[in-house]
């Protein structure tokens, strides 16, 4: 008999080693590892990954058996299966969380659970639990502790049974086809046995004779004018056979042309050379190609996966969730038509199901997506790209905390393939590596067409501020009027980044504020209410002060939807657009929103940090950014390179056919280095500056970091917890490594839970691994005290 090593669906560090299960007789030649299977585990049934599969020989005692097989072929390979447990590791999370996290949304059946009521007089009791049957998430998050415990209790009473809900988009769809069965003799035959009336037999019999190999859908057979009754019909009389087809659900809303190589600037040449090279001679060897807006990065990228294909191998490419947008997803399909798969979040699950199933089955040999796409089960990868590698969202936020950037490398290490890192604005990290040796620097200096850069100016709001009330400097409006007196487009960014509009009394100050989280509510015109965005709290708008009861109660700051009522009132013939998320939530918003601008159809968008990137509308020829330092006011390290960022970004939308462009930038801080350099888009100066600012700092990259973040219903237990635990960590590590706190959190109370952090910075310690694992099995025994606690690697902020 054969023992299954399994990683059981239950999140403790414990459970971070695999349980051994016996494999009953049944499904000895079946299961293998990285398929899924439902195993006992205390009185409960729950799923788990099998990891490993060996001889009974060396187990002692009676094993529990496997309950049931999920899967029908591995669902991880044998390279997720490894990388997961490195990622465990390095991230200090749960291998079960890791493991999840590499499936598409529709097959991460995890927590969902279907409780089944034995009898009626259990619905009746608990009806807030039961309506008839109810499907949970388990998440403790999503389920408040009383009504937990309450379940528990009735499943240990067997009042309940509880089932996993495998109800998933991964099931395919199948539909019916119909194919001729008649040759043309027996088809002429026919014909004559029909009454002259039978048009959609007629119709039919005529179609088969030339179609007589192809199974079309029924929807197909319709658009040629056969009803689906008249198909019935004819199978009746053995005319066609019914088969099932597998539908393929199509992520895709549009066909593409198919495009040509460009013949390479030398530039350009060198580095696809540089690449391809390495793809040839299999070295995990990692680039990084610096370029502005219309350097030619990408077509950089797409020649050497056109090398890569022809090596025979495989190619993945990645790009930040918001600049995924139709534009570079369409330049990809030209090349490589129907052998390329997308992954992204706003598909439906059924969709990224089929697209990851196609990859899986090695149809696809090319993938485009965000984040989570560096899961991609692709095999024998000769190249990965991530496009705008600085890009804030190739670090996931919650559990597993990884780095795109850091899984990309083990993958490439895996495959021995190069990994190309592209940017205008490198992270620090990547540039500073790059000036070690440690990555290749490629550079493209020059705009392909040579446009010369828009033309940059810099408003100080604060002398503005004092002219007049509005969110557009004169300058400003100036410009947008001169732009669409001459038929010419604008671009207008809101950063929105920390910034909102909120209520305020003009008579006392008051602020409404979220009664759960230490922040003001947010306010939301379109459904009338008082947001939080913390703990999704919501309120109506009130009409009166509650503390003085002046009417005078009005909102300040500025959100997308107040920038557009701005604009349409200072220029109402002008087309207006607006794409943030509340614009962008319907699927194919994103990109209808985008195909009328790039009509010119509208002379105006407007909107957040969405429209800073990856796109291209030639007769833009004028940006104007409104708020540049809302992310300066951050008490971030990385504040100054956020700012950066985005502003040279948002600059290369503007002038790129034969226009100049001009851009115009609004800031209270007109004299902030970030915002300087940005108007002269000087990166190499901006890095030196900000370098030195990081080693005064000892800020990364001169410092490695970990963020430990500690949450309780009560200050003071966060509090001493934390405290504890930073004297742990004085004792345990080295007098060279930084450890700043506890401090409350910026925002210390989210839904009434209290949040504290410490910050450890150090460049050498060798005990902080095994350090911080002890802090995890110490806090996970005083779980039950309600007190959590994170560990974020390499974290993006110490806020
Ligand atoms: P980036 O990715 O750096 O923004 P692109 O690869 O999109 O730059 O190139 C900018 C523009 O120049 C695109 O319209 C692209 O089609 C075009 N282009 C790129 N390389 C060449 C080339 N070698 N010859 C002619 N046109 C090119
Ligand atoms: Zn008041
Ligand atoms: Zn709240």
């Amino acid at each position: 008999m054969q023992v299954a090593q399994v990683i059981v669906d239950v999140p403790t560090r414990q459970t971070n080693s695999p349980f051994s299960y016996a494999i009953p007789d049944n499904l000895a030649d079946q299961i293998q590892p990285g398929m899924r299977v439902q195993v006992p585990f205390g009185n409960r049934k729950i799923t788990g990954f099998v990891v490993g599969i060996s001889d009974k020989s060396s187990f002692e005692g009676k094993l529990k058996p496997i309950s049931d097989l999920i899967d029908l072929y591995p669902v991880i390979n044998p390279e997720l299966l490894d990388l997961a447990a490195w990622m465990a590791d390095q991230t200090y999370s749960f291998k079960i969380s890791c493991l999840q996290t590499m499936l598409p949304g529709g097959m991460r059946t995890k927590n969902k659970k279907k409780l089944i009521a034995t009898s009626q007089q259990i619905c009746d009791q608990y009806p807030a639990i039961f309506h008839g049957q109810r499907v949970v998430d388990y998440d403790r998050q999503n389920f408040d502790n009383q009504s937990l415990s309450t379940i528990l209790k009735l499943q240990k009473n067997g009042d309940i049974s509880v089932e996993y809900d495998l109800t998933n988009h991964s099931k395919p769809i199948m539909l019916k086809a119909y194919q001729g069965n008649l040759d043309d003799q027996q088809i002429a035959d026919a014909l004559k046995t029909v009454r002259k009336n039978a048009v959609g037999q007629i119709k039919l019999l005529n179609l088969l004779k030339s179609h007589s190999k192809d199974a079309f859908l029924v929807s197909k057979w319709e658009s040629m004018g056969v009803t689906s009754s008249t198909l019935k019909g004819a199978e009746k009389k053995g005319w066609v056979t019914a088969t099932l087809k597998r539908h393929v659900r199509n992520p895709f809303l549009r066909p593409v042309k198919p495009s040509q190589p460009f013949k390479l600037h030398p530039d350009q040449q060198k580095a696809v050379e540089s690449v391809n090279h390495a793809i040839s001679s299999k070295k995990d060897q990692v680039f990084l190609l610096e370029g502005v807006t219309g350097s030619g990065k990408t077509e950089v990228y797409l020649q050497s996966i056109a090398h890569a294909l022809e090596m025979g191998r495989t190619a993945l490419m990645l790009v930040p969730e918001i600049t995924l947008t139709p534009q570079i997803v369409g330049r990809i399909r030209s090349r490589f038509g129907n052998q390329v798969a997308m992954l992204h979040s706003a598909m439906s699950n059924g969709e990224r199901y089929d697209e990851w199933q196609r990859i899986n089955r090695g149809k696809a040999k090319v993938v485009v997506g965000v984040r989570s796409a560096v899961f991609a089960p692709l095999k024998n990868i000769g190249l990965i790209i991530m496009d705008e590698e600085h890009d804030s969202s190739y670090k996931q936020a919650d559990n597993p905390r990884y780095q795109t950037r850091d899984v990309a490398k083990w993958r490439a290490a895996y495959n021995h393939c190069p990994v190309v890192l592209g940017s205008a604005t490198p992270s620090l990290e990547s540039r500073a590596r790059a000036m070690k040796g440690v990555y290749t620097l490629l550079s493209l200096p020059h705009r392909i067409n040579r446009h010369a850069l828009p033309h940059v100016s810099i408003v100080d709001m604060k002398t503005e501020m004092a002219k007049h009330q509005s969110a557009l400097s004169t300058q400003l409006a100036d410009a947008i009027q001169d732009r669409l007196d001459k038929h010419e487009q604008i671009i207008l960014l809101l950063n929105r980044r920390g910034y909102s509009a909120f209520l305020m009394c003009r008579d006392c100050g008051y602020v409404p504020r979220c009664p759960n989280c230490d922040i003001s509510l947010t306010m939301h015109k379109d459904t009338h209410t008082l947001n939080c965005h913390y703990c999704g709290h919501k309120e109506p708008i009130p009409t009166m002060c509650p503390k003085c009861h002046s009417k005078r109660i009005r909102f300040y700051g500025m959100g997308s939807q107040q920038l557009e009522e701005q604009v349409k009132n200072m220029f109402p013939t002008a087309r207006v657009l607006r794409m943030d998320v509340d614009t962008t939530r319907k699927k194919g918003s994103h990109e209808a929103i985008i195909d009328k601008f790039g009509a010119h159809k509208a002379d105006i968008l407007l909107g957040t940090q969405m429209i800073a990137k990856g796109l291209d509308f030639p007769e833009v020829t004028l940006v104007g950014v409104l708020n540049a330092d809302s992310a300066l006011q951050f008490p971030d390290f990385r504040s100054s390179e956020r700012t950066f960022e985005l502003l040279t970004q948002v600059s290369g939308r503007s002038g790129r056919a034969d226009k100049t462009g001009e851009v115009i930038i609004q800031t209270f801080n007109p004299d902030h280095y970030a915002i300087r350099l940005a108007q002269t888009q000087d990166y190499e100066k901006f890095y030196a500056t900000e370098m030195r600012v990081r080693h005064e700092g000892k800020y990364p990259p001169y410092y490695y970091t970990v963020k430990l973040t500690g949450n309780s219903p009560s200050e003071n237990q966060t509090a001493s917890e934390m405290f504890g635990i930073m004297n742990f960590l004085k004792k345990n590590l080295s007098p060279k490594a930084i450890i700043l706190g506890p401090t409350p959190k910026t925002i210390t109370r989210i839904n009434n839970r209290y949040y504290y952090q410490i910050i450890i910075k150090y460049r050498k310690e060798p005990t902080l691994k095994a350090t911080l694992d002890d802090v995890l099995v110490q806090s996970q025994k005083n779980q039950r005290q309600g007190i959590q606690i994170a560990i974020d690697n390499e974290p993006l902020d110490f806020m």
